[in-house]
């Protein structure tokens, strides 16, 4: 008999259920979600924990993963999975839990494109080069206005860079922002709901591994193991790394700090590398044969 499966499933914004979809975000619906646990389940699938991914199972597994610690995914999933015995994990951005919160950077642009008119989004200074290169990558965002933000804060800038050009937030964008984020009592009231580091700031991997670790995995780690009840060493990595940067010296020291495997890359994981690819939620139906999702 081959070796059970281990599938990784990775979620962002649920909406549909008792909280709206975090504004800007391109959810799917909690029954969406409900209809693939419970797809899965039906077809003999297990729900598992993450902190458990490396421990053997005796049939076909499935981790349910959400990035970022949104109010919905934690308002509408996690109540939903601790009532119907499936364990989470919250992959979370421990900067917008300060006294003085950290926004991460694709955040801050969601909200402003939602908020503003694309005649009033501040407007980068790019070369012919850089503005061509964001066409191709941002091709569905029709407005120039709202393709050249989002391309220069998400993928030409540093993030001390996109933090001067975006700008002091007005009011809007900051009440917004503040209420976008769980909090540790939404895990902590649950049993089945694990969290895990994404980061403090939701920084780009630079290729210097012991300088990410001390700024963005460490202290993201410190204040989980505070404030939260069920933390695991899973590590999820935030946005994609610039091209040329290798993830090796950064596995090298999450491991050797004790993690057990970096959630990274769309796909099936093979149960052997330390970076656990994941399914994008939007493909669970076709990736697992389960019928077509209609909202
Ligand atoms: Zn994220």
């Amino acid at each position: 008999m081959p070796n059970p499966r281990k599938v990784v499933i990775a979620y962002h914004a649920v909406g549909g259920g008792d909280c709206p979809a975090i504004v800007g975000s391109f959810p799917i619906s909690l029954d969406r979600f409900a209809a693939q646990v419970t797809g899965l389940r039906e077809r003999g699938w297990q729900v598992g924990r993450l902190s458990q991914i490396l421990e053997p199972v005796d049939r076909d597994t499935v981790y349910l993963t959400g990035d970022d610690g949104t109010i919905d995914w934690a308002r509408n999933v996690l109540p939903w999975a601790e009532r119907e015995g499936v364990p989470t994990h919250t992959g979370v951005i421990t900067g917008v839990w300060r006294d003085e919160p950290i926004f991460p950077i694709a955040h801050k642009v969601q909200v402003m494109l939602a908020v503003r008119k694309s005649n009033d989004l501040p407007r980068p200074k790019l070369t012919a080069e850089q503005a061509a290169y964001i066409d191709k990558i941002y091709a569905y965002e029709t407005d120039p206005n709202r393709r050249y933000l989002k391309g220069a804060c998400n993928v030409l800038f540093s993030y001390e860079q996109a933090q001067a050009f975006l700008g002091t937030l007005d009011y809007d964008c900051l009440k917004l922002l503040v209420e976008r984020f769980a909090q540790p009592a939404d895990y902590n009231r649950l049993t089945l709901a694990e969290v895990g580091v994404h980061t403090v700031r939701h920084n780009a991997y630079d290729g210097d591994a012991a300088s990410y670790y001390a700024t963005e995995i460490l202290p993201c780690l410190a204040t989980l193991m505070q404030r939260c009840q069920r933390v695991n060493r899973v590590f999820t990595l935030p946005v994609k790394p610039k091209d040329g940067v290798s993830l090796a010296p950064l596995c090298e020291t999450l491991r050797r700090h004790g993690f057990t495997g970096m959630c990274h890359n769309p796909g099936e994981w093979n149960q052997q590398d330390f970076i656990v690819c994941r399914v994008d939620a939007k493909d669970v139906e076709s990736f697992f044969g389960l019928p077509e999702w209609k909202d």
